[in-house]
């Protein structure tokens, strides 16, 4: 059954006008749907207020031209469109920078409650910086748990970076000394890993103004666990109205969590998002896009980062061409091997398919290791040239030769017309979500 966004949609099919009866309708499913992604209560009102406003009395069925020809938009693709549009507009403006210190190390300070990934995320920053040529020194402070401090000296270990400790002091006193040893070390930037408690104390927050105090750091970057849902907000505001923080880490990401709470934090902190964090290993750090958060939050699965990553592996009008292809539904066996081989190099597959929430579990089947991509490239070499391109003229008698030609079983020619028809309906159904052509790179 459709949900959320998908279902409100429906609602507004095959009308020519958005009236104010379909919107408040529609808007029902998506006050649903955004509560569901952990959006808070205020902030849904508030956005379903801006798209009303928005949306209603919108003439539609508007023709758009492209530089491939004309594109219908309907009235269910402007209403999304709307609300993307609005849900970006509420993360934005965009602002990804850290400030830099000029006269002295930059000091990152992080901040968070315990288990957020402020210590994961502090060894994410310094492979970070790393890459941009800068020499991270990191501090442990948090104290008062002896692995805390061990868990940041295996990451300084696996990157090569010296990590700060020293018994007997206390967190601020510590901080105020790792300037001395950052310059010992030559290090231009420190990052403060400091401590955190389950729930936000009294005790917490006055250790951290203590800390604040003594080093007074370039950036107070707060870190937030996605999977909290709607108590990120509480939290975020308590740390922000106590330490003034400049931004905040969303992680766990790669989780079930929609990442509504960006969206509220964003809304109700005023700070902007800096990074998301992707996973627990150290390259897992995005820099925040509003378009992918957005597309993710709405529930269509993070097209324009799929199209980023499909650019880094061929040129950009390639990429426009296969998406184009795969998302319409119409490509040939020929274009199959190329995807396999394009998404090998992306890395898996569930991977990839894991960017699109909306159409749930991969298909069985789409997972191919290199020893299987060179079964299916010997058994497509094996066909003529029609038959890549139109695989429903294999018959009976032409699957035994291709099965003969390649050396393979019949069963074996049939299995991979069976994946190959499986990866073709979905990506059909990833290019019928409303809105997702119009979105691609280049086309307005
Ligand atoms: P801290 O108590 O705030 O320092 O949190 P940690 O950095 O120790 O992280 C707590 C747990 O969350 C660890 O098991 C991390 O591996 C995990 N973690 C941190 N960031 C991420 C992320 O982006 N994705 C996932 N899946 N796990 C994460
Ligand atoms: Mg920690």
């Amino acid at each position: 059954v459709a949900k959320g966004f998908k279902a409100a949609r429906n609602k507004l099919k095959g009308r020519t006008e958005i009236t104010a009866d379909a919107v408040d309708d529609a808007l029902r499913d998506i006050r649903v749907a955004l509560l569901e992604a952990d959006v808070a209560f205020d902030v849904v009102k508030r956005f379903v207020a801006r798209v009303r406003e928005k949306a209603v009395g919108e003439v539609v069925e508007t023709k758009v031209k492209t530089e491939k020809g004309t594109l219908k938009v309907t009235p269910q693709d402007h209403f999304i469109k709307i609300c993307h549009d609005e849900l970006e507009a509420l993360m934005g403006p965009v602002d990804t920078s850290l400030k830099t210190n000029s006269k002295r190390p930059t000091g990152v300070m992080m901040v968070g409650l315990q288990g957020s990934g402020k210590t994961t995320t502090t060894g994410k920053l310094a492979s970070r910086f790393l890459k941009e040529g800068k020499k991270p020194l990191l501090v442990a402070a948090d104290i008062y748990r002896p692995a805390a401090v061990e868990q940041l000296k295996v990451l300084g270990a696996q990157l090569g970076v010296p990590v700060y400790s020293e018994e007997g002091l206390k967190p601020p006193e510590l901080c105020k000394k790792a300037q001395d040893v950052a310059f010992r070390e030559k290090a231009n930037v420190i990052l403060y890993d400091t401590a955190g408690r389950l729930a936000i104390d009294e005790p917490l927050m006055e250790e951290l103004e203590q800390i604040k105090a003594a080093v007074a750091p370039d950036n107070i970057l707060l870190v937030c666990d996605a999977m909290i849902g709607q108590d990120a907000v509480k939290t975020a505001s308590e740390f922000d109205r106590r330490l003034a923080i400049d931004g905040f880490i969303l992680t766990k990401l790669d989780g079930d969590a929609r990442g509504g709470a960006a969206l509220s934090i964003k809304e109700i902190t005023g700070k902007p998002i800096k990074f998301l964090g992707m996973g627990e290993s150290l390259d897992r750090l995005e820099e925040f896009r509003p378009e992918g958060l957005a597309s993710r939050i709405l529930g269509f699965g993070d097209i324009v980062g799929l199209m980023k990553d499909f650019e880094q592996h061929v040129d950009e009008d390639q990429a426009k061409k296969d998406a184009e292809k795969i998302l319409s539904g119409d490509f040939s066996l020929d274009d199959f091997v190329n995807q396999i081989r394009l998404v090998r190099k992306m890395g898996p597959l569930g991977e990839l398919m894991e960017k699109f929430p909306l159409f749930g579990e991969l298909p069985e089947g789409f997972q191919f290791d290199d020893k299987q991509l060179t079964r299916i490239v010997a058994i497509v070499d094996s066909m003529t040239r029609t038959e890549r391109q139109r695989p429903d003229t294999l018959n009976d008698a032409r699957i035994r030769r291709v099965a003969k030609g390649s050396g393979r079983d019949e069963k074996d020619v049939r299995d991979l017309l069976k994946q190959y028809n499986a990866m073709r309906a979905v990506m059909r159904q990833i290019g019928d979500a409303p809105g997702l052509l119009s979105r691609l790179p280049g086309v307005k």
